[in-house]
């Protein structure tokens, strides 16, 4: 299945509450929010 490029879009940081706007982007910078917004999330969950 192909990943189909990204329309321009916000997203809204889980730690900070910032929104950030993102520009279409390859699947190597997918990758890294979604891993950046997986570690905000993780950091604002309790252990
Ligand atoms: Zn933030």
């Amino acid at each position: 299945m192909l990943i189909q490029p990204f329309e321009s879009m916000t997203i809204k940081c889980g730690m900070c509450h910032n929104t950030f706007a993102i520009e279409p982007v390859d699947r190597q910078t997918v990758d890294y929010i979604q891993a950046m917004l997986l570690n905000g999330r993780a950091a604002s969950m309790p252990d």
